[in-house]
C-alpha cells in the first residue's frame, strides 16, 4: 500500500453501540481504491492518546452506564483531545461519543455525565422518552442527503462555532426542536446516525477519508475517490 493512515478507536471495548467500528471499515473499503489502507489502535481506558500519532479518531455510541465509566477515564485524555480537534485532526463522534465530546451529558437517571467540552455543546434528558427511529438529513454545504437510525435518550444542543452536519428532513436529530443533526467543528463531525453512518452514505465516508489521507499526504492524488461511482449503500427514504 503507498498510503497508512492511523486511526485511534477510542473506547471501543466499551462504545462501540451497533458495531459503530464500521465506520473505519467503511473507510478502509473506500481507500483501497487510492491504495491506501487503515491501521486501527483501540485506545481504552488508562491508555495514552497521542495526537501527533493519528490521523483519524472514532468514538462510537454507549449506553449510560457505560458513559459514566467512560466519562472519568476522558478527563485524563481531555488536553490531548482537545488538542487533536483544534489542531484540525479528522473526528467521527456518534451519539454518546458526540455528547461526551461536549460539556455534559445529563443521563436517563439524571446523573450528569460529563463531557471534556473540546465542542461547545450540551446535552440534556428526555422524561421517558427516547428517540428511536429512521432519520433523513441534508447537509446544507454538499446538497447530500445522509440517512440513519438513531436511538437515544440525550437532547443535544449546538454552541458556539459548532454548526451541524444537517437539517433534520425526517426523524429528530440532536434535540427535535431545532431540525439540527449532529455537528461539524473544524474536522470533527458528529452524529446521533448509527448504520454505521459511513457505512450507510457513501459521500460523507469518502469525504473524511479524502481530508484525512490529505491531511497526511498533502501530495497525494485522492482523485479516484470522486470517480467512484460504485453506491453500496442504495439508500431509500424508510417511512418510520
Ligand atoms: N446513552 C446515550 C443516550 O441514550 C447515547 C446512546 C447511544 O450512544 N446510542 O442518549
Amino acid at each position: 500500500m503507498t498510503y497508512t493512515l492511523k486511526a485511534a478507536h477510542l473506547y471501543g471495548d466499551l462504545m462501540n453501540t451497533y458495531g459503530d467500528i464500521g465506520n473505519i471499515l467503511a473507510m478502509r473499503y473506500y481507500a483501497q481504491a487510492v491504495d491506501a489502507t487503515i491501521d486501527i489502535d483501540l485506545i481504552s481506558l488508562d491508555d495514552a492518546f497521542d495526537p501527533d500519532k493519528y490521523d483519524f479518531v472514532l468514538f462510537g455510541g454507549g449506553q449510560d452506564y457505560e458513559q459514566t465509566i467512560v466519562s472519568k477515564d476522558l478527563q485524563t485524555k481531555k488536553a490531548p483531545l482537545t488538542e487533536y480537534i483544534e489542531n484540525g485532526g479528522p473526528f467521527l463522534a456518534i451519539c454518546g461519543g458526540f455528547q461526551m465530546l461536549g460539556h455534559y451529558y445529563i443521563g436517563a437517571d439524571g446523573e450528569k455525565i460529563a463531557g471534556i467540552g473540546a465542542l461547545d455543546h450540551y446535552t440534556l434528558s428526555q422524561d421517558h422518552n427516547r428517540f428511536i427511529g429512521n432519520i433523513t438529513i441534508e447537509n446544507e454545504e454538499t446538497g447530500q442527503t445522509y440517512y440513519g437510525f438513531e436511538n437515544h435518550n440525550g437532547t443535544t444542543f449546538l454552541g458556539n462555532g459548532e454548526r451541524p452536519l444537517g437539517k433534520v428532513v425526517q426523524g429528530n436529530g440532536n434535540n427535535g426542536q431545532d431540525a439540527t443533526e449532529g455537528v461539524i467543528y473544524k474536522n470533527t463531525f458528529g452524529s446521533y446516525f448509527h448504520g454505521p453512518i459511513l457505512a450507510r452514505n457513501e459521500a460523507l465516508a469518502k469525504r473524511i477519508l479524502k481530508l484525512s489521507l490529505l491531511r497526511k499526504y498533502p501530495d497525494g492524488n485522492f482523485d479516484a475517490l470522486d470517480k467512484l461511482t460504485e453506491d453500496l449503500t442504495k439508500n431509500v427514504v424508510v417511512k418510520p
